[in-house]
């Protein structure tokens, strides 16, 4: 057995179980990466209209990876000329099932070279291999296979209804699950018949390029899907475009309800997935060891970079003591360090910006006079980084409470009664998702009913599937994505 003093100097030996790790490193040897990616208009690469690139790092490492075109209302326009092109000539126009072949295609390819995706989600983005390999890329892959089979079936999806598509989508992507999040917009959008313009994220845009890649190889017509990176202006020409039919955004709730302002009165359709603070509720019935790992997946799964998270737990004051007792022993084994490696369970925060962000909670947090409790184990000593953290003694009017930190921090609160519970969990904007653990089935139903959120897990969490819709209440958005329900925002129906 390590001692504690010990572990606390060797990053790989501070392990309170005794358990020690050697190095697993995914290669990433046969990667290959351009130096500078362009925008991707009408099946093909071209130069942003002002010349200028801006660098993508690894924040593991603070190293720059790649460079990729910054992108203006010019190159925008653009893209929104090709895709409306490709929507009135090509692919509105097209069978249904052939649609439906392309995005088999593109599915089928992004599989086979889903090892590839899964390391450059994780060189660009800094979450973990064993995520970006097991939970990503299948889902991205998932995302596609399911809403093609919807293609040449949406007469099924809406009976009686006559269905057509909707024009020209922009699409707005945030840096959490990039290539998913890209699936979850392109797939239902084309399997629907229309046509795409997606801006990735600033810090995210890699995977999304390797995914013009794929659109390339599998022959999809030229200005099916157009791909323009950039910041956060880029994202806001887009909107502002004349001629965006529906804008479909997922990110903070803050540029979300800005998006909705300028939206206002344009007569154009739009979703928004934004921030959410959702709450584990812990009875003294449930399983502790199982709740205490589906709190732990809930909120240091992907460094806390989760709308969804499980950011807050509400645990029955009976059981308090021993379930914060067996997360601080399970957050003492959790490894924090190089997102390549297949042992890591935490790994890099996002960017320097997002790091402070969180840092500027801890400090919040400590001056409300809440107890920050952080696990021992060393970080790198490049890149950014946070241990996993609990805040404990918190008010219900903390802003640690209310507010989405979107990093690897859980706020804990107890109750006493289900009622209560319920009560506490509601108490913030947000109503993204909930999570209830319980032996009881009656009391799983009374609380899910209660709680005001799109997604409510039970004695499990953060479990996602295509054919399950995804969306807010409150602050948390407007519209869902994925299932049948996904379709929705892609269609008009008379
Ligand atoms: P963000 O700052 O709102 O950015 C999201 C996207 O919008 C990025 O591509 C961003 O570009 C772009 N953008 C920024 N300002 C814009 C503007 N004025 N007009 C149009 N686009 C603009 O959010 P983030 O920090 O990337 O992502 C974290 C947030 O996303 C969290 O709040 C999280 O809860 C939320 N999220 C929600 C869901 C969901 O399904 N509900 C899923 C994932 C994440 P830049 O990258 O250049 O800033
Ligand atoms: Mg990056």
């Amino acid at each position: 057995m390590t001692s504690k003093k010990q572990g606390k100097e060797s990053r790989k030996l501070d392990f309170s179980t005794g358990w020690d790790y050697a190095p697993a490193p995914q290669s990433s040897a046969d990667i290959t990466l351009a130096k500078r990616y362009k925008h991707f208009i009408n099946g093909k690469f071209v130069a942003p209209a002002n010349g200028k690139y801006f660098s993508t790092i690894n924040p593991a490492t603070a190293r720059p990876l790649a460079k990729v075109a910054a992108g203006n209302a010019r190159d925008i326009d653009k893209a929104v000329k090709a895709a409306r092109a490709a929507y009135r000539n090509v692919w509105s126009k097209m069978a249904p099932a052939e649609r439906g072949k392309y995005l088999f295609r593109v599915a089928r390819i992004i599989q086979e070279r889903s090892r590839e995706f899964a390391v450059i989600e994780s060189l660009d983005g800094g979450k973990p291999i064993r995520e970006s390999r097991d939970v990503d890329i299948p889902l991205v892959a998932a995302h596609f296979f399911y809403n093609a089979g919807w293609a040449d079936k949406l007469n099924y999806a809406f009976p009686t209804r006559s269905v057509k598509p909707v024009g020209v989508a922009g699409q707005i992507i945030p840096w959490n699950f990039p290539l998913l999040m890209a699936a979850w917009k392109i797939a239902p959008a084309l399997a629907c018949g229309n046509t795409v313009v997606l801006k990735p994220a600033e810090t995210t845009p890699l995977t999304a390029m390797k995914l013009a890649e794929v659109m390339q190889d599998a022959d999809l017509p030229p200005g099916v899907v157009n791909i323009v990176t950039g910041a956060g202006d880029t994202g806001a020409a887009l909107v502002q475009h004349p001629d965006v039919d529906k804008i479909a955004f997922t990110g903070s709730t803050q540029v979300g309800k800005q998006i909705q302002r300028q939206l206002a009165g344009t007569g154009k359709r739009y979703s928004l997935e934004l921030g959410g603070k959702a709450a584990n509720i812990v009875f003294a019935d449930a399983a502790i060891d199982q709740a205490v790992e589906g709190i732990v997946n809930g909120i240091f799964f992907n460094q806390g970079h989760v709308c969804c998270a499980g950011s807050r737990l509400l645990v029955q004051e009976s059981v308090a003591e021993e379930v914060i007792r067996k997360l601080k022993d399970r957050m003492e084994t959790l490894i924090v360090g190089d997102p390549l490696d297949k042992n890591t369970d935490i790994g890099a925060i996002n960017s320097k910006e997002q790091l402070e962000r969180i840092n500027a909670y801890l400090k919040i947090g400590a001056e409300e006079g809440v107890q920050v409790y952080q696990s021992s184990c060393a970080v790198p000593d490049t890149g950014f980084w946070c241990r996993p953290t609990l805040f404990t003694g918190v008010a219900q009017s903390n802003r640690v409470v209310q507010e989405e930190i979107f990093g690897p921090v859980l706020a804990v609160q107890t109750f006493r009664t289900v009622n209560e519970a319920i009560a506490k969990s509601n108490n913030t904007p947000y109503g993204l998702s909930g999570g209830v653990w319980t032996d009881k089935g009656a009391k799983i139903f009374k609380v899910t009913r209660d709680i005001r959120a799109g997604v409510i897990w039970a004695n499990t969490f953060n479990k996602f599937d295509p054919t399950s819709p995804f969306g807010g209440y409150k602050e948390s958005g407007i519209g869902r994505e994925g299932g049948l329900h996904g379709l929705e925002p892609y269609v008009t129906l008379n």
